[in-house]
């Protein structure tokens, strides 16, 4: 899944998306495109192969114009990675611009029947039936008498929403409206930011982070009309929606190389500072309890705990149920959550369920949790309520709404696929909540003693400077070794 930016206010948007494109290039992409609606109701879509610097290329020498705009990095899926398949995906009159993330999984049944019906596909993408359905409705909706506006567009678009199936979000343009865009989620990211005489939209914060700190995460299955005056939330059953936004967190939301050759050199020499911020935020001065920003509630009672995660955030799962069932002797099983989705063991009493995912945005162990947590309600019974911790770097994702507990890494934002910084605030992490168990079940068979647990916090406590030896690595035994 790529990137998807939009904005609508009153500055030319076609930089504002080039650069909110920048921002998001970290996740890659293999080609990009914008497309943007003008006063005169000219829509200008172009699209490039490739790195974003062609775009930029391709927009110096052609322009863009307009205050309203949609961009799109793209990971091909559905179709080579080639301009011709590169969004915005444009109807047959090229009045519709459609960029989207994500999958239609049915998008075959509704191509064939788009072309039964004399529509023309000029791409591979599962993403071009968007525009040509919201084209048909569009039309549909005019012949009835209907005039252009931000409602008609929103409607058509709740319209045929419907019709697509599969996980995606969705931006949409109509160049019979230079004054509205209309955005859409389900099981993909989306967040709304809310910025001086602009708003924004796009799939991740690093693309708002430059603009606003100001923002309104989308929940599953939202629309949303944006203008220049403000924006209009509507759930999937068509209900309008208000919302507070939030603010975004100090951590870093920019993707910056720093002085570093590439990110993942520059992740890995920030670990210590993610363990001293761990240190900091949660170990007692001396002899206190850990400082958990958690309920107490997520304590009491429990009798086993059940973590789900996919990839690397498994692997410090892993690590975590050890640590949980060597220091705090409760039983703790590590599940995929992919596979927990298909066979989910027998429901047990007094459970907390461990959701771990990096971004906060993993489908299968979101499906998972929300899964877990529905089944518990079915049985209807306290002893089986459903009580969901999230351990994430990114509290404002889809995890932090699904959850009501959440532990923040706080490692700031990681762009080297494999996981370092991350990795090592999620085992962290472990070791707070193995702690926190502990000093709550003190006495019990299998829990760390009031010694022992001294000892482990003032070893944890030694962490940040002994990493910092390890990356600061000044006569290179790190790099020796690599090349072994
Ligand atoms: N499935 C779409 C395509 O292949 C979108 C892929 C993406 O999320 O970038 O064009």
């Amino acid at each position: 899944m790529c990137g998807i930016v939009a904005v609508i206010g009153s500055r030319e948007a076609a930089p504002l998306l080039l650069e909110g494109l920048r921002q998001l290039e970290y996740r890659g992409y293999d080609s990009a495109g914008i497309a943007t609606v003008n006063a005169e109701q000219q829509l200008s879509c172009l699209r490039a192969e490739g790195k974003l610097a062609n775009l930029t290329a391709r927009y110096e020498a052609q322009g863009a114009q307009g205050q309203c705009g949609i961009g799109h990095t793209r990971w091909a899926t559905h179709g080579k990675p080639e301009e011709r398949n590169a969004h915005p995906h444009l109807d047959g009159p090229r009045q519709v611009a459609v960029v989207q993330n994500g999958i239609i999984e049915n998008y075959r049944t509704l191509r064939e029947e788009l072309q039964a019906s004399g529509v023309e596909f000029r791409s591979d993408t599962d993403t071009e039936v968007i525009p040509h359905l919201l084209s048909a409705e569009l039309a549909r909706l005019q012949q009835a008498g209907h005039q252009p506006s931000g409602q008609l567009l929103l409607q058509a678009v709740q319209a045929i929403l419907p019709r697509l199936h599969g996980a995606y979000a969705v931006a949409v343009v109509w160049s019979q409206l230079p004054g509205a865009l209309v955005v859409a989620r389900k099981a993909a990211p989306l967040l709304i930011g809310l910025g001086e005489g602009e708003f924004l939209c796009a799939s991740d914060t690093p693309a708002l982070a430059g603009f606003t700190r100001t923002i309104l995460p989308m929940e599953d299955g939202e629309v949303a009309l944006l203008t220049p005056l403000g924006i209009e939330l509507y759930d999937e059953a068509g209900s309008r929606v208000q919302r507070t936004p939030t603010l975004l967190s100090g951590t870093d939301h920019v993707a910056d190389k720093r002085s570093f050759r590439h990110f993942m050199l520059k992740e890995i020499h920030e670990q210590p500072e993610t363990a001293a911020l761990w240190v900091a935020r949660h170990l007692p001065e001396s002899g206190g309890r850990l400082a958990l920003p958690l309920d107490e509630q997520v304590f009491e009672g429990v009798e086993r705990i059940q973590i789900l995660a996919c990839g690397t955030s498994r692997h410090a799962a892993m690590v975590g149920a050890y640590l949980l069932e060597q220091m705090a002797g409760i039983p703790a099983s590590v599940f995929y959550a992919s596979e927990f989705r298909y066979a989910p063991p027998p429901l047990a009493p007094n459970t907390l369920t461990i959701g771990v995912t990096q971004s906060g945005e993993t489908a299968d162990t979101l499906a998972a949790l929300a899964m877990e947590q529905e089944r518990r309600l079915q049985a209807a019974d306290p002893a089986y309520a459903p009580r969901l911790l999230g351990i994430t770097n990114r509290p404002e994702s889809s995890l932090g709404r699904l959850v009501d507990q959440i532990l923040d890494i706080g490692a700031g934002i990681e762009v080297g696929v494999a996981a370092t910084k991350t990795f090592l605030g999620q085992l962290l992490a472990f070791y707070a909540l193995a702690i926190a168990f502990a000093e709550r079940r003190q006495g019990a068979p299998g829990v760390l003693k009031a010694d022992q647990r001294e000892a482990l916090i003032a070893g944890l406590r030694q962490l940040p400077d002994q990493l910092r030896e390890l990356v600061d690595d000044h006569d290179g035994r790190c790099e020796a070794l690599a090349h072994l």
